[in-house]
């Protein structure tokens, strides 16, 4: 029997090589030049083909995208790139030996009966090669396998205006990636998983995307519970069971556990249908990128005027540049005569997607023009087996007139449970249409025979994913590796996250004191000439052209002993934590900000208290010297030079050194043997700007920390491979917490309260549970030896997902180089490596200062609250900012200076000499007790407790119980709220009138950066799970109560049964 299968793409291989074990003699024809339809990828979109960008990763994880008797190479990553996806296909054609059957570069133009169809069931097919050479050949079947997102849907009708908009616009289908979209205005429209895609990628590099959303849609991630690929957890036979009986309790479980990693009303995400009426939005990076601002979320557009887009809410966005319609596709097959292409509703009138009823002999099939929450390849597939069944004759398809039945009954179904449109009228259920063919095909699984036979993969289909490989366990087409491939399913997912040994954990001393609960990037400190204001002692002298230090206008070229940033920069610290006390960050400023509206943040900061005036730019500091009557003046001369190299000598009674403690780059390279032969490029990752220099190269990043975090993430979106080293490893955190908030908002008052009660072990393990609920640090390779709070946290929303894509693979320590070669402690060489990133932090020091003044060795400063050098006879000099707090640096750096001033001032005295060289060495050991020893923990502090100590010596400590008692609604903020900077402006030095209004107004400022698409309230569902739950219980009970009476009770369980029998396997 020839068959003509019409495309090469994953749905025509399938059906190709099921052909082949049908014993049919089949012939693909495909248009272009290569096997792999959608997932080949193509520099230049091609008419009438599915096109992918650059960064597809799929979303299916690959053991359940699998074809079902070919299981995806252990070390393949489990969502996998298109590339790989691509090599995983080409694997497949060749172990099959699938190639011989294609006829490549070869359009099939025209699929018509023969004149015998009634008595032979035979196809006329045209094709036409690339030279234009036509040729027609009789099939006895045809199977089409042309795919679905080859016919943009671009509704310019909808959209007034579009014809005269004076920017550019395309559909998505033409997008290949964000390289023309730099500083760009971008809206998206359209929410479905490419627009998702489309804006986070664009949003990487443009001013702004703003994403216009109609009706909203469910958010859910590749990284599921665990680490593990969310398609594998939570969508077993047994889940499936449990949404068939309590559908609504189900469907609201669901919701509601999205909600908690984001709330979708805030993040303008929330849809009016419920989680299972349409294919949800897999996004990872999503959150990370509306929460900082970079990605807007909008309603519907209403119009276009000009370059301006105005939405249905009637807010207006001027002078975009760019307009992606990521609006769908339509289908077509112009190749099938139009009888076969009639409707039923919108939908085509095939008989479970398949076959068109009104044939009189059944040889044609549509294979893959499908839609499930699941992977198209096993339904593909799946549907390709029945067909070659059918056109044996081995299996019988109903009468047309029931055909035509079940379609419209199916058709009505499909209206009723899903939020169908036009374009996409191909909705099944997953497992159960699966299930369904596979009952066609004799190959569903048999659970209660398995569960008496072989109970172990019986509980393995039962309760695991639901893997393509349960239908090759018996009927036509069984396959012996079948069980193997269902048992080890589990090692293959875990596979490729095998790259570096994970210690053993370290037994940590046990403190219960030394707990901070506030995270920290890499913040810097700034200016804090304001706080002199009042006191005219000084006037700060600053380096520099613009104010602002490590975030400075981003610098192109870092400047030498300059703190310096990458272009990508977003702060690891919510704005309400990292607000100067009196000055609350504006609310419609993203909760995270990117390094650019930190500027204007600190711009408007310096000009509304007017303190550019009290700065001299391009001044560098180059000496700072007691005067010799020091003693009793306690003044400083300061010897200064201009950018022309004109030098200064000032007279201060006091000195505030702001400098910062991110400026000399460690670069550890005695450690690293070999370095010197290395090949290719090596730099620290202060000098790191944009990745695109390194595009299909090889990158390794050593390191960690936050730098390490983020460079390792935007490059691993370009590089061919980016390892990833560890020496320790290290907890990850995420600026997005629970329900979608900021992470650091979490920490209050009496959350550090109980922190200082707990055991340290007890507490950091509350954390790591928390911390592995997200994803396993073992399983990720990132487990360190040291507890959760024993070392400063990296802050990465993005780097699970570009692990469990292998793009980011986790590496142990470098053993040596050798030419382009890295080795690693684990014996594993990465060869032909192009660049490394040193990672490996900073190291601070003051050349300006005599030694004596203040001492720095490895990177530890002898200064007394980590502000006074002790043992100067007049307190006329502080250190502001050097500190690492676990949260924002900016207040505490403000903090430091209000005490400062105040020491200035003799407002305040220091305690003696001995007293605070005690507490430095008091610190000192606490540190090394509770830290990794490192040059990175030498300046840590928690941060409630350092601002409360500073705070409570300033006279400016909120007192918490008088609070409660005389305005209990500030006082409940300041207990349970976060501790944002204006608690400490309430009373004492420096009040400021508007810190109670900024702490009772903090959430909405929270809040209204998100507000951008009004969401209506979720359709209120009425469920019947609990009066169903009830009933199971009741019915429980009364059959405890009367167990004697227990068989009979047992006769008539038929509504109950009934319910289930529906999923129960085919016997
Ligand atoms: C961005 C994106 C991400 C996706 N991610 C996933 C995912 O995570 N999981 C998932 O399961 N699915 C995903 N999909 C869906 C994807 O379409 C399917 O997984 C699958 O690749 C479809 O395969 P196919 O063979 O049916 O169609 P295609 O891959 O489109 O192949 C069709 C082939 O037919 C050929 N052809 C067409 N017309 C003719 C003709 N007249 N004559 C000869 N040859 C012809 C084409 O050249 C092409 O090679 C994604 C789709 C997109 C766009």
């Amino acid at each position: 029997m020839k068959v003509a299968v019409i495309g090469a793409g994953v749905s025509g291989l399938g059906s190709l090589k099921v052909c082949l074990d049908e014993g049919l003699e089949p012939t693909c024809f495909e248009s272009s030049h290569d096997i792999g339809g959608l997932w080949r990828f193509k520099e230049t979109p091609e008419p009438g083909r599915a096109n992918i960008y650059k960064s597809v990763v799929i979303n299916s994880s690959k053991e359940m995208m699998a074809f079902s008797d070919f299981p995806p190479p252990a070390e393949l990553p489990n969502n996998m790139h298109h590339s790989e996806v691509m090599l995983y296909v080409r694997l497949y054609a060749e172990a099959f030996k699938l190639l011989q059957h294609i006829q490549f570069q070869t359009t099939v133009v025209s699929v018509r009966q023969t004149l015998d169809f009634a008595a032979t069931g035979q196809w006329d097919v045209e094709t036409e090669t690339r030279d234009g050479q036509r040729e027609t050949r009789v099939f006895d079947a045809v199977i089409v396998c042309t795919g679905h997102f080859t016919q943009p849907h671009l509704p310019l009708g909808d959209f007034p205006g579009i014809e005269r908009f004076e920017g550019r616009y395309f559909h998505s289908w033409d997008y290949r990636s964000a390289d023309d979209m730099e500083g760009k205005r971008v809206v998206v429209i359209g929410i479905g998983n490419s627009g998702g895609d489309i804006a986070v990628d664009i949003s990487r590099v443009a001013e702004k995307v703003y994403l216009s959303a109609r009706s909203g849609a469910w958010l859910v991630s590749r990284v599921g519970e665990g680490g593990l690929p969310a398609d594998l957890v939570g969508t077993s036979r047994m889940d499936m069971m449990m949404g068939k009986l309590f559908p609504s309790w189900v469907n609201k479980m669901v919701e509601n556990k999205l909600n908690k990693v984001v709330n979708h009303k805030l993040y303008g995400l929330q849809p009016n249908h419920g989680f299972f009426q349409q294919i949800p939005l897999v996004n990872d990076d999503l959150p990370a990128r509306i929460i900082s601002g970079r990605v807007q979320l909008k309603p519907n557009v209403k119009q276009f005027c000009g370059s301006t887009v105005v939405f249905a809410d009637g807010s207006v966005i001027d002078k975009v540049d760019v307009v992606v319609f990521a609006t769908g596709y339509n289908y077509s097959f112009p190749f099938l005569p139009s009888a076969l292409q009639a409707k039923s509703g919108y939908r085509l009138n095939l008989y479970k997607h398949v076959f068109p009823p009104a044939l009189t002999r059944p040889t044609l099939a549509v294979v893959g023009f499908i839609h499930g929450l699941g992977a198209i390849n096993p339904l593909a597939e799946m549907q390709a087996r029945w067909a070659t069944r059918v056109f044996k004759g081995l299996t019988k398809l109903p009468s047309e007139k029931t055909m035509i039945k079940e379609i419209e009954k199916d058709t009505v179904t499909m209206h009723q449970r899903f939020a169908c449109s036009d374009r996409n009228p191909i909705q099944v259920e997953y497992v159960p249409y699966l299930d369904f063919v596979a009952e066609q095909v004799g190959v569903r699984p048999n659970l209660l025979w398995l569960l008496l036979t072989d109970p172990r993969l019986a509980l393995n289909i039962l309760l695991g994913p639901c893997t393509p490989y349960q239908y090759r366990l018996t009927g036509p087409g069984q396959w012996a590796g079948a069980r193997q491939a269902i048992l080890t399913q589990w090692d293959r997912v875990i596979q490729p996250f095998k790259t570096r040994v994970v210690p053993e954990p370290e037994t940590k001393p046990s403190s219960k004191r030394n707990i901070i609960m506030f995270f920290s990037g890499s913040v810097a400190c700034s200016t804090k000439t304001k706080c002199f204001l009042p006191h005219n002692i000084a006037k700060d002298l600053k380096y520099d052209s613009s104010c602002g230090s490590d975030w400075r206008r981003f610098k192109e070229n870092p400047e030498p002993d300059r703190a310096s940033i990458y272009h990508s920069v977003i702060i690891n610290t919510s704005k309400e934590m990292m607000c100067f006390s009196d000055f609350p960050i504006p609310g419609h400023y993203p909760n995270f900000m990117h390094n650019s509206l930190i500027m204007d943040y600190f711009r408007m900061y310096a000009d509304n208290f007017q303190l550019t005036k009290y700065i001299r730019f391009n001044t560098k500091v180059l000496q700072v010297k007691q005067r010799s009557d020091f003693s009793h003046s306690g003044q400083w001369d300061v010897e200064t030079e201009n950018k022309d190299g004109k030098k200064e000598k000032h007279i201060f009674d006091a000195v505030m050194i702001c400098i910062g403690h991110h400026c000399h780059p460690n670069m550890p390279l005695h450690d690293f043997p070999g370095i010197d032969t290395f090949k290719g490029k090596y730099f620290h990752s202060r000098d790191y700007k944009t990745p695109e220099e390194w595009r299909n190269k090889k990158a390794v990043v050593i390191g960690i920390g936050n730098s390490g975090g983020d460079i390792a993430v935007e490059l691993s979106r370009v590089t061919k491979q980016l390892y990833l080293s560890t020496r320790r490893g290290a907890w990850v955190l995420n600026r997005v917490g629970d329900n979608g908030l900021p992470l650091d908002l979490f920490f209050n008052r009496v959350l550090n309260s109980v922190r200082r009660i707990l055991p340290f072990g007890f507490f950091c393990g509350l954390g790591e549970r928390q911390l592995n609920r997200r994803f396993d640090h073992a399983l990720y390779n990132l487990k360190p030896k040291h507890r959760l709070f024993s070392q400063h946290p990296t802050v990465n929303d993005e780097l699970p997902n570009r692990i469990l894509s292998g793009t980011v693979q986790v590496k142990p320590n470098i053993r040596r180089f050798q030419g382009s070669n890295v080795e690693f402690d684990d014996g594993s060489v990465v060869e032909d490596v192009d660049l490394v990133v040193f990672a490996t932090g900073y190291r601070f020091s003051f050349p300006f200062l005599a030694s004596q003044v203040v001492t720095v060795t490895e990177n530890k400063a002898s200064l007394y609250k980590y502000v006074f050098p002790p043992e100067l006879a007049r307190p006329t000099l502080a250190i502001i900012g050097l500190v690492q707090p676990l949260g924002a640096i900016m207040p505490i750096s403000e903090m430091q200076a209000r005490w400062a001033t105040r020491v200035f001032k003799g407002c305040i005295k220091l305690p003696s000499v001995a007293s605070m060289l005690k507490d430095i060495q008091c610190k000192e050991e606490t540190m090394a007790k509770r830290y990794v020893t490192s040059h990175r923990h030498t300046i840590q502090v928690d941060y409630v407790e350092y601002m409360d100590e500073i705070a409570k010596m300033v006279g400016v400590l909120p007192n918490s119980l008088r609070l409660l008692l005389t305005d209990p609604r500030v006082g409940l903020n300041v207990i349970f709220g976060p501790c944002t900077p204006y608690q400490y402006r309430l009373r004492g030095p420096g009040k400021w009138a508007g810190a109670r209004e900024a702490i009772l107004t903090q959430w909405e400022r929270v809040a209204q950066p998100m507000q951008t698409r009004p969401c209506d309230e979720p359709q209120c569902k009425r469920s019947y799970a609990w009066l169903l739950m009830i009933s199971a219980a009741v019915m429980g009970l009364a059959a405890y109560i009367n167990r004697n009476s227990l068989p009979s009770f047992l006769q008539d369980p038929a509504a109950l049964l009934d319910k289930i029998k529906v999923y129960w396997p085919a016997q």
